[in-house]
């Protein structure tokens, strides 16, 4: 390889690290093939559940552009302070056997292969939580295949598979068919009943359209799916009595803020009686959080908003407003016509 066209793959390199590094504070061969373009996601996903041989099997580049990606890594992440820290690769498969990366399993590669750099900045505790969620062994993979398929251990089919040893089996031949299915979207249910289940597997369904595996949910143990739903609803209960209070002191609230809505209405007009002005603090009110009052800015009451609700109520109930409309006439028309009653009534108040 000539030197102009290794130092365009080293930049190259770098890049891709710099990428990894600033998304996730560390940086792994793997990181930079996909940033370089080498390597698909889904490649990785496919390689992981023990469909590929060895990863390099995907890749297309020679072995030297290769060898020179991770030694430019190497330098990068050396210059820069960068600790290295050996990753455990374990298929997703139920022997969760060790993953191949070189087609030869050259030691000295593999290694290079396996090395995560992290970034220094990162402090000790979160450093050892980040090694120990890359170390975690991932989880068992069931596929929900797209095609028609035949179980390699009693040539049936059906439409979830496992691999072993490469070679797609149903779930009754895997011996997994007493797992029951939840489906993804609950996240509390699905976190306990993993916890719950000896044996559990995630169902993944490649999406064509994005190209990658997709969760579709999660096969596991009746019993730990029960306890599981056992644990939500008894969540279920605590919640509902903490709404149960929660709206009892947003009752207490509107009520303190219907009384300084009323009261500010009387401030800035003194003439308009104390029925009315309750009874337009009252509608403000019942008309959802935000017309007056409940902004996010805190309880301040905005004097725009309290006049616009004192106009929008005199207009309906001191005007010929609403007939104006029922008979037909347009809003802008309608409010036009009856400005100088509003404009009579508020006059009257502000006094
Ligand atoms: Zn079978």
């Amino acid at each position: 390889m000539s030197g102009a066209s290794e130092s365009k793959l080293e930049r190259r390199v770098v890049a891709a690290a710099e990428a990894a590094l600033a998304r996730s504070k560390a940086v792994s061969p793997i990181d930079v093939l996909t940033g370089l373009g080498w390597l698909h996601t889904r490649t990785v996903d496919e390689w992981r559940q023990g469909r590929v041989a060895h990863l390099e099997r995907a890749l297309t580049a020679r072995a030297d552009r290769l060898a020179s990606v991770l030694a430019s890594l190497r330098r990068w992440a050396q210059d820069n302070g960068l600790r290295p820290s050996e990753t455990p690769y374990v298929s997703a498969t139920r022997d969760r056997g060790p993953l191949r990366f070189t087609a030869d399993g050259d030691e000295a590669a593999e290694l290079a292969y396996r090395t995560h750099w992290i970034s220094p900045d990162l402090p000790e505790d979160r450093r050892r939580r980040l090694i120990e969620r890359q170390s975690k062994a991932p989880d068992l993979v069931v596929i929900a295949p797209l095609k028609d398929w035949t179980c390699t251990g009693c040539h049936g089919t059906g439409d979830r598979q496992v691999l072993e040893d490469g070679e797609p089996v149903c779930l009754t031949c895997a011996e997994m068919d007493h797992l029951v299915f939840l489906p993804a979207g609950d996240a509390a249910l699905t976190r306990r009943a993993k916890k719950a289940s000896g044996l559990s597997a995630v169902v993944l369904r490649l999406s064509r359209r994005r190209g990658r595996y997709e969760r579709q949910g999660l096969l596991v143990e009746e019993a730990a799916l029960e306890l599981a739903e056992d644990q939500c609803l008894a969540d279920e209960d605590v919640r509902s009595r903490r709404r149960a209070r929660d709206r009892e002191r947003r009752a207490d609230e509107d009520l303190e803020l219907r009384a300084r809505t009323a009261w500010e209405i009387r401030r800035m007009f003194p003439g308009c009686p104390a029925e009315r002005a309750e009874a337009i603090a009252r509608h403000t009110g019942a008309r959802g959080s935000g017309r007056v009052g409940r902004s996010a800015a805190g309880r301040a009451l905005d004097e725009t908003a309290v006049r616009a609700a004192v106009v929008a109520a005199v207009r309906h109930e001191d005007t010929g407003y609403d007939a104006l409309l029922m008979s037909g006439v347009p809003r802008a028309v309608a409010r036009e016509r009856i400005r100088a009653d509003v404009d009579r009534v508020l006059d009257r108040w502000r006094a």
